[in-house]
């Protein structure tokens, strides 16, 4: 199970966590119900008991309905470059020390394994609530000069910052390749300035991050609370500046909102351009799986299907890209074309998740401010025609985008039976065959409801 584990691992925390910390564990089996893991060092094992054991457990446990618990022992086996003798306690004890970092060259970081050749500009869809992140991110690799900095993006989680940090890479190489470009994530700035603190050679450190045209350091907040790797990261930020030489941050947050990093620190971090990328709306979600769409070879993915996706997947662009290739697998797998019925059975989970945020409550409000109604007389006994069409309207909303059963839509709708609302699905489904103005109705509140 431990691939799958990984994979899930990646997919929640991404790929720089998965390369700086899972990667370094080695799978040693399921003793009874214990999965085992040993680490090469106390302080990875440290690490992840605190970061990420919980999830770990949570990812086994999703693989393997046996295992209840999970341990991390160190590996008994010293670590390759602890001297020879190997075999007693006090080489054993050495291994707890943190391998020493791979000192790649500034050059070789930004040509590195750690760029995701997917990642450029050209793959990157452009909409409204990325263009202002998007322009700064170009202009930064095309200009000659410093054109701000640093540039601060921030935005929820899987909405492109990565993405775009790692085309500004890309793009440099191709426009100034005598640039020193370094991309780093701050978790992994964190864990090799330690190392370096351990090794006491702090001073290739500070060679490696301060000696560079281009900084780029990935998910800020993660240094938050820690305090000397804070403190390293302003250094390492302030010399780069003065020097003016180009810093692109990224965090889950913008600048101020920012907690337990210090005030100078954050002051200084909104000194050049602020870009926010807001979440998703459809047309872009759409935007998104079109240019995935055409990658996917062999594969005829049917415009309704890439609708149904851009409507229900609201959450990030990684769910998204998520769903759209386990529908193409599934579809290569069994050989089938790929049709809405199969890509509800095959994303059935997914479309719960990202239901949960849309209640029957947000549905009743739009559906009565649509058609100028209040609430409560939408929710009211009574059975004029101007009222019970929209209570009947969001009634089939309801149903349509929750995962909420009859009765259960019946008790929020005024304690109504349930076939009470089941006739309303029906009659709604026969208007909107018959009836063009409330066909448009509801395709309006649906978009109303689904941006
Ligand atoms: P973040 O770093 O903000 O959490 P990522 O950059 O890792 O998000 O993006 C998550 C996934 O979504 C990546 O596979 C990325 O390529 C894709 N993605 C995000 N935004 C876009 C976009 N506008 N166009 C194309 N792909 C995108
Ligand atoms: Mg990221």
């Amino acid at each position: 199970p431990w691939g799958r584990v990984c994979r899930r691992f990646q997919n929640e925390f991404g790929d720089q966590a998965y390369s700086t910390w899972l990667d370094q564990l080695a799978y040693k089996g399921i003793d009874g119900y214990v999965a085992e893991l040993t680490a090469p060092t106390k302080f990875v094992r440290d690490w992840i008991q605190r970061h990420y054991a919980p999830r770990l457990k949570d990812f086994f446990l999703a693989e393997d309905p046996k295992v209840k618990d999970l341990t991390i022992r160190l590996e008994t086996r010293p670590a390759v470059q602890t001297a020879p003798g190997a075999q007693s306690p006090t080489a054993t004890a050495a291994s707890t020390y943190p391998a020493r970092p791979r000192q790649a060259s500034a050059q070789q970081e930004a040509e590195g394994a750690s760029l995701d050749p997917k990642y450029t500009f050209d793959s990157f869809v452009v909409g409204k609530s990325n263009e202002l992140a998007y322009a700064a991110a170009k202009r930064i690799a095309t200009a000659g000069e410093v054109p701000f900095n640093p540039l601060f993006l921030h935005g929820g989680v899987g909405l492109g910052k990565t993405h775009l940090m790692h085309a500004i890479a890309w793009e440099t190489r191709l426009n100034q390749p005598e640039k020193r470009v370094v991309y780093v994530s701050a978790e992994k700035f964190m864990f090799e300035f330690i190392a370096a603190l351990r090794f006491k050679d702090t001073h290739a450190f500070k060679q490696k991050f301060r000696n560079v045209d281009l900084l780029m350091v990935d998910d800020v907040q993660f240094i938050a609370n820690k305090d000397s790797t804070q403190e390293e990261f302003f250094h390492t930020f302030n010399t780069l500046v003065d020097n003016r030489c180009q810093v692109v941050i990224t965090a889950d947050r913008s600048p101020t909102d920012l907690e337990g990093i210090e005030d100078r620190i954050i002051s200084r971090l909104g000194w050049g351009l602020v870009a926010d990328i807001h979440p998703t709306d459809f047309e872009l979600r759409l935007g998104i799986l079109q240019s995935k769409a055409e990658q996917a070879k062999g594969v005829d993915v049917p415009v309704e299907v890439l609708e149904f996706l851009a409507r229900r997947i609201t959450s990030n662009v990684r769910e998204l890209e998520g769903a759209l290739n386990r529908v193409v697998a599934y579809a290569t797998l069994v050989g089938r074309p790929m049709t809405m019925d199969m890509t509800r059975d095959v994303l059935q989970d997914l479309i719960r998740a990202n239901d949960r945020k849309l209640t029957i409550d947000e549905i009743q409000r739009t559906v009565a401010d649509y058609f100028n109604l209040r609430l409560a007389e939408m929710l009211s006994e009574r059975r004029a025609r101007n009222i019970a069409r929209p209570r009947q309207i969001a009634m089939y909303l309801s149903k349509q985008l929750t995962s909420r059963s009859l009765p259960e839509i019946g008790r929020r709708f005024g304690g109504r039976d349930h076939t009470t609302v089941m006739h309303a699905v029906r009659k709604v489904e026969d208007l909107r065959r018959d009836d063009a103005q409330i066909d448009d109705d509801i395709c309006r509140l649906q978009r109303l409801l689904e941006c």
